[in-house]
C-alpha cells in the first residue's frame, strides 16, 4: 500500500495561487498520473485558493492551509480558510451563482471543481470558514522501485 501526505499553508495573496497549483501537481506527480488528470488537478485547486482569496478573505489576506494525501487509488486534497464562510453552501454551490457579480465573477467554481474532481464536499461556517475536499481517482502506476 502506497501512502503519503503533505501538510501546507500559505498567505492568502494571488501569487499563491499558482503556487499551490504546482504543490499540489508535484505531489500528485509521485502517482503517475496522466497529463489530463494533472491538468483536472491543478485547475480545482486555483479555483478552491482563489476562492479562499477572493471570498474567505475577501482580499484581506490570512492563511490558507492545503493539506494533501494520496493513497493506491488516488488523491485527496482539502483547502481550508479561517475566512467569512458561507451562509447557504447548497447554494453556492450552484452553476452560475456568484454572491460577486460585480467583480466579473461567473459562479462557476464549484461546478469546475465537480467536474474535474470525482468528489467534492463542502464544510462551511459563518465567520469561522471554508474547507473545500476533493478527491480525485487515479489509477495505481507506481513504479515498485521508486
Ligand atoms: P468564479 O469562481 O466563476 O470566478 P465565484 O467564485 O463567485 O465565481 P464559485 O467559485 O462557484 O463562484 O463560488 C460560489 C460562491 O460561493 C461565491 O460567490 C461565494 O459567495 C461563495 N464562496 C466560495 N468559496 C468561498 C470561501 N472560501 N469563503 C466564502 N465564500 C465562498
Ligand atoms: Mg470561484
Amino acid at each position: 500500500m502506497y501512502k503519503n501526505e503533505l501538510h501546507t499553508s500559505f498567505l492568502s495573496i494571488s501569487q499563491n495561487e499558482s503556487l499551490a497549483r504546482m504543490i499540489a501537481a508535484a505531489f500528485a506527480a509521485q502517482l503517475n498520473p496522466t497529463i489530463d488528470e494533472l491538468t483536472d488537478i491543478r485547475t480545482a485547486v486555483s479555483e478552491a485558493v482563489t476562492n479562499c482569496i477572493i471570498h474567505g478573505y475577501e482580499n484581506r489576506g490570512g492563511t490558507i492551509y492545503m493539506d494533501c494525501s494520496s493513497d493506491d487509488e488516488g488523491i485527496t486534497i482539502s483547502i481550508r480558510d479561517e475566512g467569512r464562510g458561507i451562509e447557504d453552501v447548497e447554494l453556492a454551490r450552484q452553476p452560475f451563482y456568484t454572491s460577486a457579480a460585480g467583480m466579473d465573477r461567473s459562479g462557476m467554481g464549484f461546478a469546475v471543481m465537480e467536474a474535474f474532481m470525482d468528489r467534492v464536499d463542502v464544510e462551511s461556517e459563518v465567520g469561522k470558514g471554508t474547507c473545500v475536499t476533493m478527491r480525485k481517482h487515479i489509477s495505481a502506476r507506481v513504479e515498485e522501485n521508486d
